[in-house]
């Protein structure tokens, strides 16, 4: 049997099914970029507010802009929009709901003016996104709107034929000023520091091109909350298709695994209304600045110092490297001895709970996350990650040990391209052509991978920092090195 609303009366007890009146839910949200994180995040998250009376005009309506969606909006138009979310906790213990609140989902390339009438239409006060980082169009090293993207040019050219988010959003807010309508909320819900801040940036630069009263309307009118989100959603695997069929007998073309971890932390500024969230566990705040640096600074940071060191030991997932107790040791030393020391303290955040939960997270043998997902695209991320953190503490006379030893651990990972037993590692990185170069030239001149300065600044030029680098560099290029026996100097100098 396959997965639809009719299927939902044969699952099992141990299956959580809607136990709401799916027909009485109206889409007060429509939500662009239906990928894993959304269905294991927010649809979640409403799911939770329906099973009690009082949220049924927060549904989702689904948008998908690309023509990579079709096969999704085939799978969910089967399935009643219903989907399984298996939740995978730590000890093994596995959840699964079918998540209800979605209850539409329109394919863009099929019938563009359905979207844009769906989000003008005065029942939609949200429009959420969640179209990954590549979707707000900004150049990574000027955080400037690209102006050069064809598909930009092709939407502030013909307002009614959009292709991107923007000339989706643009359109509809524009029906709505016409119509003397107020304008909807717009959520950004990816992983970027000040989302929000950046949506607005980026969708008032696209609409001064395209039409100045329309941008001036936009900035008075529209709201966009900054928000933190974390929960760790791999992408679908056959095996997750096949655990369903297994599991209760009924086929779902496109489960969701994600961990049991869950957290969304979103400044409290709408203009036309929002659901509930803090009631299905999310928290809201007047700034989420905090709450970003912490997330950024132990997670994506601590991801960054077990995927960077554990690959050049060779290990290939997260989970398999915080298993060895040295790599849990220092990863924890790392996050108590020079990252909590610039942390604030958070309002409902215990950072000790925090950091001993988020070591479990990594731990999960259940979610296998890949260390060469992990480092792609270090360049744009250990400036905000890591950098950061060791700026901080050179400023303030703290040590630098711990962090140093990753930045060397990068160097060699750039230079070599396999790991210390000789095996190729998978380097995925827009700037890996210049960081190959710059390691390269570490045998002749230890400090030369230091000379990116858009990555390090100037690092190369702080002897509190470049004698630890001197050192760990020279150890990991020296024959026959092994990057534990460094680590254990490291944690433990003589
Ligand atoms: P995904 O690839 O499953 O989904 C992304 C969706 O966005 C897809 O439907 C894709 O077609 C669409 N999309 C991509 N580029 C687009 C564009 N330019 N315009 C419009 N739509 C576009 O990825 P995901 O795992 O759902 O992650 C999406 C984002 O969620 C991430 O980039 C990140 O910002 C955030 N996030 C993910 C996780 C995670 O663990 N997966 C955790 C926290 C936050």
């Amino acid at each position: 049997k396959g997965l639809n609303q009719e299927s939902l009366a044969y699952m099992p007890s141990h299956v959580d099914t809607p136990s709401y009146d799916r027909s009485k839910v109206k889409a007060g949200i429509v939500h662009i970029g239906v990928g894993g994180f959304h269905r294991a995040h927010q649809a979640m998250y409403i799911n939770e507010l329906l099973k009690t009376p009082g949220s049924e005009q927060w549904g989702i309506c689904g948008v998908g802009l690309l023509e990579a969606n079709r096969g999704l909006r085939d799978v969910l138009k089967q399935q009643d929009y219903l989907y399984t979310l298996t939740v995978r906790h730590p000890n093994g213990t596995i959840d699964n709901t079918v998540i209800g609140s979605m209850i539409d989902f329109l394919f863009a390339p099929e019938n563009k003016q359905a979207v844009i009438n769906k989000l003008a239409h005065p029942d939609t006060k949200i429009v959420s996104l969640t179209i990954t980082e590549g979707g707000y169009n900004f150049n990574p090293v000027t955080g400037e709107f690209d102006y050069a993207n064809p598909d930009i040019i092709n939407d502030i050219n013909n307002p009614n034929d959009p292709i991107t988010a923007f000339g989706y959003i643009a359109a509809a807010l524009k029906l709505r000023k016409e119509q003397g309508l107020g304008a909807f909320t717009v959520q950004s819900c990816d992983n970027i520091q000040h989302n929000g801040n950046v949506t607005r940036k980026m969708l008032l630069a696209f609409a001064a091109e395209q039409d100045a009263a329309l941008s001036e309307w936009i900035a008075a009118n529209v709201m966009f909350p900054n928000a933190m989100v974390d929960r760790i959603t791999p992408v679908s695997k056959q095996s997750d298709i096949d655990y369903v069929v297994d599991a209760y007998g009924v086929s779902d073309e496109w489960p969701i695994t994600c961990e049991s971890f869950t957290q969304w932390v979103i400044e409290d500024s709408f203009c036309d209304g929002r659901p509930n969230w803090d009631n299905a566990g999310a928290q809201f705040v007047k700034d989420v600045t905090p709450f970003e640096t912490m997330k950024i600074r132990l997670l994506n940071a601590g991801h960054s110092v077990l995927g960077l060191l554990g690959s050049v030991h060779g290990y290939g997932t997260i989970d398999e490297t915080v298993s060895d107790p040295l790599f849990a040791k220092y990863l924890r030393a790392f996050m108590d001895k020079e990252v909590t020391p610039n942390l604030e303290q958070l309002e409902g955040i215990d950072l000790e709970i925090y950091k001993d939960t988020l070591i479990e997270r990594f731990a999960n043998p259940n979610i296998k996350d890949s260390l060469s997902r992990i480092c792609s695209e270090s360049a744009a991320k250990l400036p905000k990650f890591l950098i950061a953190t060791i700026n901080e503490n050179l400023a303030q006379g703290r040590d630098v040990s711990l962090a140093t030893l990753v930045i060397a651990a990068w160097c060699f990972y750039s230079d070599k391209g396999e790991d210390e037993q000789g095996n190729t590692l998978e380097v995925i990185d827009a700037m890996q052509s210049e960081l190959h170069e710059a390691a390269a030239k570490t045998t002749t001149d230890n400090l030369a991978f230091l000379s990116l300065t858009s990555l390090f600044g100037d690092l190369n030029t702080q002897s509190a920092f470049t004698s630890h680098y001197k050192n760990n560099v020279d150890a990991l290029y020296a024959p026959a090195s092994k990057i534990k026996a460094i680590m254990k100097n490291v944690l433990e100098p003589k």
